[in-house]
């Protein structure tokens, strides 16, 4: 496809953030009367919501042990539900439930959403917890669960849907949307600031450029000439020697078809996600042991059944991306994800039959750290790299907007490259997800 010569802003990536950047910028261009929605051209390979956030579980949620995550994450839902018809959004809550190991944790974040006037219940103990459950779900079954966090805000988004209403916002805007047009490398001057993009349709100068590539942020990092390898600082002044930026994770989700209502709360609504930690054993419906190691899974209500996922798989630090989304689930995932919901409802025992091999899961890179990276990289290239926590960060771009017209952003100083070398890490909380 031909590109235009120029442009004002490139943004690489149609995803959640490419497209929010765009959108957002568009308007605050638009209201400083510094332009508008005409300077800015996207560019997709592949095109709109073909990445991780066309294939995401969608879940938006606050529940994060690290203050500046849980801190953007309010940001973020304040714009979900600026728009929850556009951003096919169903504002139905979270629930987390963890065992023993994590009470500590949930409190924390539970008093810290008490702070920020997030709204949330905490529930500790097991019989407690049981009862909250069965008050909402009567054939709540789960054991090995001591701590529940009720989220009264957040829920998921329908994951295609959400993307093409942001990608109809922009355009709305004015934004020029390019499907089909690969960035190949970048020519840079001798301040390290980029002056032309090449694509496979030909090459564009630019002024600013923003990256949102998601997966596929390695190959634009070493396109850019950033290290691939660094040394990381930890708070205790140690420090962890050449070690490779990038991870990749892949994220294994299914579904199971039945009618969508059969999974409803007690008094009839759609039930807010659920994500389960538990050290009870886990055994099938015919009683095989499937685990007795510390096992997870989240699930919510989608339009055919139930959709969600487990632990995702680590796939080292050379994972070949492309094709989209280039793996499946390992041959035991359907037997252990089936068998937990079981395990939690009775309503879902038997259920082994409707589980379906649908297009779902996918890869993320991860960071060193495993936190985003948002941050300036060269003088004028902004990279948006969420270390895969992102779909729900829909308001990233917002943020990133007013970086780029100057302003300082607090919730996204934190996820600044530096702190690698500084120390500045963000702390790790008992969760076995590498994106808790
Ligand atoms: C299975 C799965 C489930 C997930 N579930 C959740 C969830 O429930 N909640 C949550 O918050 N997060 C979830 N995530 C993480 C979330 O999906 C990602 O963090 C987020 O979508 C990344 O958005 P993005 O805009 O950076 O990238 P993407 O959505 O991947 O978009 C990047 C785009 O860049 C394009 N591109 C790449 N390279 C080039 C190039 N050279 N030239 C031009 N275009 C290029 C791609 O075609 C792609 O469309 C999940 C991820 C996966 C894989």
């Amino acid at each position: 496809m031909q590109v235009p010569k120029s442009t004002r802003y490139l943004v690489i990536g149609a995803g959640v953030h490419g497209l929010s950047t765009a959108y957002h910028l568009a308007k605050e261009l638009k209201a400083r009367g510094q332009g508008g929605g005409e300077d800015i051209l996207v560019v997709d390979k592949t095109g709109v919501a073909a990445g991780a956030s066309g294939i995401a579980c969608g879940v938006v949620r606050n529940n994060y042990y690290q203050p500046a995550m849980a801190e953007l994450m309010a940001a973020n839902v304040e714009v979900w539900e600026e728009d929850p018809a556009a951003y096919a959004y169903n504002s139905v809550g979270y629930m987390a439930l963890g065992p023993q190991v994590q009470e500590q944790d949930l409190i924390e974040v539970h008093e810290r959403q008490q702070r920020i006037g997030y709204p949330s219940d905490l529930i500790v103990g097991e019989r407690e917890v049981r009862d909250y459950m069965r008050g909402l779900y009567p054939d709540w079954r789960g054991r090995g669960v001591t701590v529940c966090l009720h989220e009264h805000k957040g829920g998921f988004a329908y994951n295609v849907d959400a993307i093409q209403g942001l990608a109809g916002k922009a355009r709305g805007e004015g934004v020029q949307i390019l499907e089909g047009v690969r960035v190949t490398g970048f020519e840079l001057d001798n301040s390290g600031a980029v002056t032309t993009v090449e694509t496979d349709g030909g090459s564009i100068q630019v002024e600013q450029v923003v990256v949102g590539a998601g997966p596929w942020v390695k190959e634009i990092w070493g396109m850019l000439g950033l290290p691939q390898r660094l040394d990381v600082r930890t708070p205790e002044g140690e420090v962890h020697r050449d070690r490779e930026m990038w991870t990749f994770w892949y994220l294994q989700e299914g579904e199971i078809t039945m009618d969508p209502s059969l999974f409803a709360t007690a008094e009839g609504g759609i039930p807010p996600v659920i994500h389960v930690d538990s050290d009870a054993p886990l055994h099938d419906d015919d009683g095989r042991l499937i685990t007795d190691e510390l096992w997870g899974i989240y699930f919510k209500r989608d339009r055919h059944g139930v959709q969600g996922g487990a632990s995702p798989l680590p796939k080292g630090h050379d994972f070949q991306v492309d094709p989209y989304p280039s793996s499946s689930v390992e041959p035991g995932f359907a037997d252990m994800w089936v068998a937990a919901l079981s395990h939690c409802m009775e309503r879902f025992s038997g259920m082994r039959s409707a589980y379906k091999t649908v297009r779902s899961g996918g890869v993320g890179a991860f960071t060193v750290d495993n936190f985003p990276v948002f941050d300036e990289m060269r003088p004028n290239v902004y990279v948006i790299a969420d270390s895969n926590h992102g779909y729900k960060m829909i308001g990233v771009g917002r943020e990133v907007a007013r970086v780029l017209l100057g302003e300082h952003s607090s919730l996204l100083y934190p996820f600044r490259y530096e702190r690698f070398a500084t120390g500045d890490l963000h702390p790790v909380s008992h969760s076995p997800y590498p994106w808790s």
